[in-house]
């Protein structure tokens, strides 16, 4: 008989793999069945496509996490990119082939790296070369957290993926077999339709993440589950999956053949019926698409004009021109240093301690308004104003949170977008504030982006986004996640205008926010900045084990690394975007 792995739960006598039993699992249970090391796997889910041929391999180290092959499905022509999250869905060859240190390194836990992505965007331009509908398969854990990825550009390679899916002009279609956690999926499910296994899930971020986040212990991982709502099924109630495809009764990994079956029927009749290459109609349809994604709410005018109101985190200095230290300024010799600094010396390193490197202040979404717009010009739109955030989870203490935070900060929500003139030019611009649950992003974030993207293509003028967080918004769910796309579609709207974009990337600018809009236009990074990037520094460290370089996800390292190019002083924003608008146009 197979050796085969039994979930705890699997080895009760009272659970039967009935839909009833399975439905009664605690949120934790449904995920760990997600990602069942049986359940089938993109090398299964190929043998439902004929002629089947692999393309675009590689040897390179990653290339094997996304595989991509062309197809045939019903005659028509069809691109496969499928993350393959380990060697092998047959328990016994999988325990063999994890004996192999070097195999166990190859796979690399199913996370995908830059190369990963390098071949799905390679395979993404080579069907609309050759006319394929795109079928991808989704299933990984996130995508890999080292100083290894970084230095390759992870974040920008994975917004590279999805600025190729919101552009690509043949249809696309993503399936979520098991588990798709995090920016590593997201990557790939930027598509005009997603489909998900009825057992899969579909989440922003691990449960224990989310535990040691929300209660400072991992233990609490299915508290962490319950609030977040991670299965798909959970998703297609809030409308980020538009089709759930039926396991059998006794899910994937135990009935392969069935499910494969399945999947094929419901592919079969999606690419036969729906499935134009008019490039027109494909765009239309996928703007139509990603309109309705997200939930946000309209918040009361009277309620607006209570807090809503400019602020500005600049230090202010003394009438000598200084401000105090920040404490704790230690220099390498490890002397403590006390006295105070001039405010000139501050601005000239755009607020970053010239002793240890500590920054100062992360200025508000007003501070960089102010220094991108000409002075008074700037009004904000009044189809975003009163977008506010929607709690539609329930999530513990969110709602509390951002009615603090609305007063603290003076905004609505983490965007404020508006119309300004810079020298004289008009334009839209988009403005983040770090203080406003760090920036993150969320639903209203996507939906402010596109109202923007709208208002600078009906009055023809360039459009300027600030980016700046930690990542997307774990109080929303996967929801925050999938608005990701949303923005990337908006400002390809606004490219196919013909009109630029320009991008300024913060302290911080991480994760969602870097994967999303920060990848797109012409880049502009903040002098000075740091924690630039996909991972977090601290995130990368718990799981290597090891210190991060010196300098790590700064602006001087990225520029090492080839990542940035234009390093700009606030000072100087207004005139470089100025030069960079005028020369389009
Ligand atoms: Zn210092």
């Amino acid at each position: 008989m197979d050796n085969t792995f039994q979930l705890s739960f699997e080895q009760d006598l009272n659970f039967n793999y009935s839909y009833q039993s399975i439905d009664n699992l605690s949120e934790y249970g449904k995920y760990e069945l997600s990602f069942h090391p049986e359940r089938p796997k993109y090398l299964d889910y190929i043998s439902i496509f004929d002629v089947v041929e692999p393309c675009l391999e590689s040897d390179e180290f990653g290339a094997c996490l996304i595989q991509t092959h062309r197809a045939e499905l019903e005659g028509i022509p069809i691109m496969l990119i499928g993350q393959q999250s380990g060697p092998s869905s047959n328990y016994t060859d999988l325990l063999e082939s994890l004996k192999d240190p070097e195999t166990v390194r190859t796979w690399n836990h199913g996370m995908p790296v830059p190369a990963s992505y390098e071949r799905a965007v390679k395979a993404i331009q080579l069907a609309e070369e050759e006319q394929r509908v795109i079928i991808i398969f989704v299933d990984t854990p996130g995508a890999d957290p080292t100083e290894q990825s970084e230095a390759n550009g992870i974040a920008w390679r994975i917004g590279d993926t999805i600025h190729a899916l919101a552009d690509v002009k043949v249809p696309t279609i993503s399936l979520i077999m098991n588990r798709a956690c995090s920016g590593g999926a997201i990557a790939l499910t930027g598509t005009d339709v997603t489909m998900a296994m009825e057992h899969s899930t579909y989440l922003v971020i691990t449960p224990e993440a989310c535990s040691s986040i929300l209660f400072h212990t991992r233990s609490r991982a299915n508290e962490a589950a319950e609030a977040s709502q991670i299965t798909s099924k959970e998703g297609y109630i809030h409308g980020i999956v538009d089709e759930l495809i039926p396991e059998p009764n006794g899910p994937a990994h135990r009935n392969k053949q069935q499910t494969l079956a399945s999947v094929k029927t419901v592919l079969r009749e999606y690419v036969m019926n729906d499935s134009d290459f008019d490039p027109k109609t494909i765009f239309e349809k996928r703007v139509d698409r990603w309109k309705k994604i997200g939930h946000w709410e309209e918040i009361d005018p009277s309620e607006l004009t209570s807090f809503h109101h400019p602020v500005t985190r600049l230090p202010v200095p003394e009438s000598s021109g200084y401000v105090k230290r920040h404490v704790k300024c230690y220099d390498t010799d490890g002397n403590r240093h006390y006295d105070p600094v001039s405010i000139k010396k501050l601005q000239k390193t755009n607020y970053v301690c010239g002793v240890c490197g500590h920054r100062y202040v992360r200025p508000s979404a007003w501070d960089y308004i102010n220094w991108i717009v000409d002075d008074d010009s700037f009004s904000e739109h009044d189809e975003t104003k009163l977008i506010a955030d929607k709690d539609i989870l329930g999530f513990p203490g969110y709602v509390e949170k951002l009615k603090e935070t609305r007063r603290k900060t003076g905004l609505v929500s983490a965007m404020i977008t508006g119309n300004g003139i810079i020298l004289g030019r008009d334009v839209v611009l988009c403005a983040t504030d770090f203080g406003f649950l760090g920036g993150s992003f969320c639903m209203s974030t996507g939906e402010k982006v596109w109202r923007a993207a709208q208002i600078a293509i009906d009055r023809m003028v360039p459009l300027i986004l600030q980016a700046a967080g930690g990542g997307a918004r774990m109080h929303e769910g996967c929801s925050s996640m999938v608005s990701i796309p949303k923005a990337h579609v908006a400002i390809s709207c606004v490219e196919n205008a013909g009109l630029p974009v320009v991008t300024l990337i913060t302290d911080p600018t991480l994760g969602g926010v870097a994967i999303g809009m920060a990848s797109r236009g012409k880049q502009l990074f903040e002098f000075n900045a740091g924690h630039i990037g996909f991972s977090g520094k601290r995130v990368i460290e718990q799981y290597t084990g090891k210190k991060t370089s010196k300098g790590f996800q700064t602006v001087d390292w990225l520029k090492k690394h080839g990542h940035a190019e234009r390093i700009i002083h606030p000072k100087d924003l207004r005139d470089v975007i100025y030069s960079l608008i005028k020369s389009e146009n």
